[in-house]
């Protein structure tokens, strides 16, 4: 993907605090400065060269002084200042306090947030998309997404009012499928009238689910699973809204699955049927 062009960015060395870059930058912590700067915090040497190299947009590029004079730190600084990101070099208790956390990543990166408009989805062939009602956990959702991005799902759909995919929690939890996976966000209203339209499969996951999840043939059109709430499971509008509802068997005491957890394993079962997976052993 070809990279944005702009003037080229500052770089800048950064120890205290109270420098109001910083201040800034840790704000991102709080969800409202995430959707009006349209930025999030990703963490990580790899994260923060995947997502370049996959044409996100990178405004801010921060690293420790330690990573002075390594390499593959100056070269990535160097591209990102090209790219006109400004480079900050902070100290251990800039970074520790950026990451808020202690032993925080050496590099990371301060990304324009990218969302997927619903008009763009155009389903084809066996290809497979999720859907999650009011997800609330951002390790649920960063599980999900990397799930998703595992099976080669083409993307994950946001209903309703859901936990934020660019909080620092999710983006961790994606382990950088994040800037993989293509998201989109709709309300439960439009939801209904886009699953009216899908040309396939939609297939709802639900405790009374009355069909196996292995028995639907997922193989000649494209599925959308959706997955309900982790307290409350699908509203009964949106169940209505499906084409087959279906429970993964349990046995023993736990009434139902983490959604995470249901949806690898509603993911790996659909993608069985229509795939040949790159790493599959016999
Ligand atoms: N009390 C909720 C209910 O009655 O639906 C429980 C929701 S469950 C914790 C969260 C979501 O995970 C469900 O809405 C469904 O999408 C999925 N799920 C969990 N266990 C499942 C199972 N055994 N079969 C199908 N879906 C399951």
């Amino acid at each position: 993907m070809s990279e944005t062009i702009r003037a080229p960015g500052r770089g800048k060395e950064v120890t205290s605090l109270s420098n109001p870059i910083i201040k800034d930058i840790r704000l991102l912590e709080k969800k409202r400065h995430r959707d009006e700067t349209g930025t999030f915090l990703a963490e990580g040497m790899k994260l923060v060269i995947d997502a370049i190299e996959n044409g996100w947009t990178i405004r801010t590029l921060i690293y420790a002084k330690a990573g002075r004079g390594q390499e593959n730190v100056e070269k990535l600084a160097t591209r990102c200042l090209a790219q006109g990101a400004d480079v900050l070099i902070v100290s251990e208790k800039v970074l520790g306090a950026i990451a808020r956390r202690d032993n925080p990543q050496m590099v990371m990166g301060v990304f324009e947030q990218r969302w997927t408009s619903p008009a763009a989805i155009r389903p084809a062939g066996n290809d497979v998309w999720v859907a999650l009602d009011r997800v609330r956990a951002p390790g649920n959702l960063g599980t999900i997404i990397r799930t998703a991005d595992a099976v080669g799902a083409k993307g994950v759909i946001l209903v309703g009012q859901t936990t934020d995919p660019f909080a620092t929690e999710t983006v961790r939890a994606t382990m950088g499928s994040i800037f993989a996976v293509p998201l989109t966000r709709m309300s439960e209203a439009d939801f209904i009238a886009f699953a009216g339209k899908w040309p396939g499969t939609v297939a709802g996951t639900h405790l009374k689910g009355a069909v196996d999840y292995r028995k639907p043939n997922y193989r000649e059109k494209p599925v959308l699973l959706f997955m309900g709430n982790e307290q409350a499971g699908l509203t009964d509008e949106l169940a209505a809204a499906c084409t087959v509802l279906i429970k993964i068997p349990q046995a023993g005491r736990a009434d139902s699955l983490n959604p995470a957890i249901a949806t690898g394993v509603s993911l790996f079962e659909i993608r069985r049927h229509a795939l040949t997976f790159e790493g599959e052993v016999s």
